[in-house]
């Protein structure tokens, strides 16, 4: 098994999505690995082909991305442990910070250095505000505060105000009355901050939703990670993705999974493959083993939803339960499959296609989730250029960021 992450799709939504919001810039959301793709490939992919940020949950993260040697500016997209200030400074991440009390730590951080940090100094502070997405981000009410605090502190420069969005990916109108009151709240802390005297370098406030349907939201910079991936944030949104999938419109999905057969069997009628004997085969039947499971990130339930998988270009569902390390697949009557056949379970196959976003609604839960699910043990093999991948494939490895 393995899962192909297509460096040349990257690049082509990067350029697609910077011309989409022009002029405001991209950020690239490369967390939890570039949603599991990997950041390293991915991000150096992205800043290619038209990102000039990135992105990340974690300080470790960050710190990952400038040891592989990338120099892009790379935000932090919440405020920081006490304890990881050192480390933010010193890897030259730009951090998010929403109270006083991270304003210290970083103040602390930088001062305590003994001059150790020159040439790092001062460090560009995002302040994020809470809008009403209401998981991280200053209240309205303390922003000026956090933001004055950020002023007053030696070795720290405000470098953008930004907020987040909670349902830009959805579209009727209770959503989209949300999104504009948050827009609008958004609105209302720059001027707050403008009266106190402070002058706001940058703003920013969309996901990928925001920056595909909400060019009001799109400001000096929108922060993309699902879109970057060619995958939709909703249903919602699919017709805003897809613009002509296949033809080089529209986004292209960068994430392909696959694996070859390992074992073929003809079963009677009756009989129930895999644990539980979940459900008798309605006819004599083709059932082949697959190597790769639930620990791969093909989800238990996936059998009991109807999943598919494609082999020989048509789409198969399961035979029986997912197991750690296997599926089991009822390829049907007289089905040529033989041993090492290719097996797609993400991606393309001859004429027909399982995408991101099919497994989302077989499983009642998100893209995000497919992708950050995929297993630690499936080797990403990029695809699609670029020379790190050239000279990784030469060395006969594959690159694992
Ligand atoms: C993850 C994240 C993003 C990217 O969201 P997408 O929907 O994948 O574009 C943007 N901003 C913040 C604060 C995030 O946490």
């Amino acid at each position: 098994m393995w899962a192909e992450v297509d460096l040349a799709a990257v690049r082509h939504n990067a350029g697609w999505l910077r011309r989409l919001v022009a002029p405001a810039a991209l950020c690239a959301v490369v967390k939890a690995d570039a949603y599991g793709m990997g950041a390293v490939a991915v991000g150096r992919a992205a800043l290619e082909g038209g990102a000039s940020w990135l992105a990340v949950a974690m300080v470790e993260e960050g710190a990952a991305l400038r040891r592989s040697g990338i120099d892009a500016p790379v935000l932090l997209l919440s405020e920081p442990v006490p304890e990881a200030m050192e480390a933010v400074v010193a890897h030259r991440l730009t951090p998010t910070l929403c109270t006083t009390a991270g304003v210290a730590a970083l103040g602390a951080a930088v001062s305590g250095s003994g001059g150790g940090f020159e040439g790092r100094v001062p460090v560009e502070v995002h302040v994020k505000v809470d809008t009403g997405m209401h998981r991280v981000g200053a209240d309205p009410g303390e922003l000026v505060a956090v933001v004055r605090a950020v002023e007053a502190a030696p070795g720290l420069r405000l470098g953008a105000l930004w907020t987040h969005l909670a349902v830009a990916d959805e579209v009727d109108d209770e959503s989209r009355g949300f999104t504009a009151g948050q827009l609008a709240r958004f609105e209302q802390a720059r001027r707050a901050v403008a009266e106190a005297g402070i002058s706001v370098p940058l703003v920013h406030a969309a996901n990928s939703a925001g920056a595909l349907a909400w060019p009001t939201s799109r400001l000096d910079m929108v922060r993309c990670g699902i879109a970057l991936y060619g995958v939709a944030p909703s249903p919602d949104l699919a017709s805003l993705v897809d613009g002509g999938r296949g033809e080089g419109e529209g986004l292209h999905p960068v994430l392909s999974l696959h694996a070859r057969v390992s074992h073929v069997r003809v079963l009677d009628a009756g009989e129930r493959p895999s644990y539980g004997r979940r459900r008798p085969l309605s006819r004599r039947s083709v059932v082949a083993t697959v190597p790769i499971g639930y620990a791969d990130g093909v989800p238990r339930r996936y059998f009991a939803a109807g999943g598919t998988v494609l082999v020989g270009g048509r789409r198969h569902p399961l035979a029986g339960a997912v197991t750690m390390d296997q599926i089991v697949v009822d390829c049907g009557p007289g089905a040529a499959v033989s041993v090492g056949d290719d097996v797609v379970l993400i991606g393309e196959q001859g004429t027909e296609s399982l995408t991101v976003e099919d497994w989302a609604e077989t499983l009642d839960t998100i893209g995000y989730e497919v992708l950050t699910g995929i297993g630690a043990r499936v080797p990403r093999v990029p695809v699609g250029g670029g020379r790190a991948v050239e000279d990784t494939e030469r060395c006969g490895t594959e690159e694992r960021a």
